[in-house]
């Protein structure tokens, strides 16, 4: 069953329209109307006195009365939006012997136009019309509200004020259509969704002044992609996802993360498990510079946060060198996702008031860390790539004076539909190990905040 209402855009400056109630419905029409430029009259015995404000600024009319036959005359549109069903029919009534269109609050059927739901974005509007439920209108809108930044109402009218230079500039028709699918995705995009707008159109000039303005410089991101949940990406690398030319991504990078991305975009895997390097790490740096090069959207996608034990550092510092455009976009980092996801408090007031996020890889079978440090109480560990050396970790830890009983926890694929928690005391986190085979990614935590995991989720 489709909608039988065609969703139409059209000028209403000037015309007249009658809304027949003084109360919110009423209120949200003229407020409506009047922006688009109409013609307001209200007609109730009761009318609300934001709506008596708003008519009073916008130059609309009242009269203060109940509704009558005679009132239907000379408008364009009429809307019915009493709280009395018998009224409002009474409205469509006359407005209909009238040939006059008819608006019904509350009732599609009744009604010869409907309102859409409108989300304005500078000159473009948005508009969710019909589907029979307010509420899933309302869901729906939301979801746009976040997916359409307030930055697409800069670019919308940066768009629409070069439009005319760039058909002068570039002649051709569908170079034209090449050269605005490559500007509204590339760099104008995030300088204009980041707020910064005036950036943005001096980019949008700078391509149009170009001996080629389709040959456009790439840029890099370098992503974050949490630690496994998609739910927990950004909305901006969420967004770049979509706008990906290539993407370079880890093994961290959760399948379900990468269902996100863009059909049309490359992949590129550059995962490394420990030890074995799939593509060694200035291979990866290089790559990053060359498809950039090519006047590529290049992503770098890495699990977690790319700056936590992720080597964003070293990557942007070649693209530094090499003056590549780059931006960094946080991701919740595994140490969040997990702490939450098991129902661990990283800090508590009673327990500990600093965290550390620590690497616990093994090198020639030792761990460099200041363990004199991290026995210290009031504070919760949190050991990322532990797997392996965790022997050497407790062992450590024992040595340096940390109480046998300390709480910890080893959370296994974090944040997925895997996810396993393994709690125990340090001394014998071991043997409760024993009785399964634990699997990468995994992540220690370490300290007294590990007990409020049974209190806070029953387990
Ligand atoms: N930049 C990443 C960390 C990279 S180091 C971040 O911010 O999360 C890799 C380590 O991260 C793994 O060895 C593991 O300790 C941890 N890790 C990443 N994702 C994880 C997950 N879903 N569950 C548990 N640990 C995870």
């Amino acid at each position: 069953m489709s909608e039988t209402r065609l969703p139409l855009l059209f000028d209403l400056r000037g015309r007249r329209v009658l809304i027949v109630g003084g109360g919110s419905v009423a209120l949200r029409r003229a407020r409506t109307l009047l922006a688009h430029g109409l013609k307001v009259k209200v007609v109730a015995p009761e009318i609300r006195t934001e709506l008596r404000r708003l008519l009073g600024e916008g130059g609309g009319r009242i009269d203060k009365t109940e509704f009558r036959p005679e009132h239907i005359a000379k408008n364009d549109f009429v809307i019915a939006a009493t709280r009395d069903t018998t009224v409002n029919q009474q409205v469509a009534a006359c407005a209909r012997a009238a040939g006059i269109p008819v608006n019904v609050a509350d009732d599609p059927q009744a009604s010869d136009f409907v309102f859409p739901s409108i989300l304005e974005r500078g000159p473009l509007s948005i508009a969710i019309a019909g589907g029979g439920s307010p509420v899933l209108t309302r869901l729906l809108r939301r979801r746009l509200e976040a997916l359409v930044p307030a930055g697409y109402g800069v670019l919308a009218t940066l768009a629409a004020k070069y439009r005319d230079a760039a058909r002068r500039g570039i002649s051709d028709r569908e170079r034209r259509t090449t050269f605005w699918e490559k500007i509204l995705q590339g760099r104008v995009v995030d300088a204009a969704l980041a707020g910064r707008g005036e950036e943005a159109e001096v980019l949008l000039q700078q391509a149009l002044r170009a001996a080629d303005p389709l040959a456009m410089p790439g840029e890099v991101f370098l992503v974050g992609a949490g630690p496994g949940d998609p739910g927990l990406l950004t909305l901006r690398a969420f967004d770049l996802l979509q706008r990906a030319d290539i993407v370079l991504y880890d093994r961290l990078v959760a399948d379900a993360v990468l269902a996100l991305v863009n059909p049309a975009a490359e992949r590129v895997y550059v995962g490394k498990r420990r030890a074995e390097h799939a593509v060694p790490q200035p291979e990866i740096n290089q790559l990053l510079v060359t498809y950039a090069r090519q006047g590529k959207r290049v992503v770098r996608l890495k699990g977690g946060d790319p700056f936590i034990f992720g080597r964003g550092g070293e990557e942007i510092e070649r693209l530094c060198e090499e003056r590549i455009p780059f931006q960094v976009i946080p991701g919740i980092t595994a140490a969040s996702g997990c702490a939450s996801y098991a129902g661990i408090p990283l800090t508590h007031r009673d327990h500990a008031q600093s965290v550390r996020f620590l690497p616990g890889q093994l090198r020639e079978g030792t761990i460099d860390l200041p363990w004199r440090e991290l026995v210290q109480p009031g504070q919760t560990l949190v050991i990322y790539m532990a797997l392996t050396g965790l022997p050497v970790i407790r062992d450590q830890l024992l040595r340096h004076g940390m109480d046998p009983a300390t709480p910890v926890a080893l959370v296994e694929r974090g944040t997925l539909p895997e996810q396993r928690v393994t709690t125990a005391s340090l001394s014998s986190i071991l043997q409760a190990l024993a009785a399964h085979e634990p699997v990468a990614p995994s992540l220690l935590i370490v300290g007294s905040v590990v007990a409020l995991r049974a209190r806070l989720f029953g387990v």
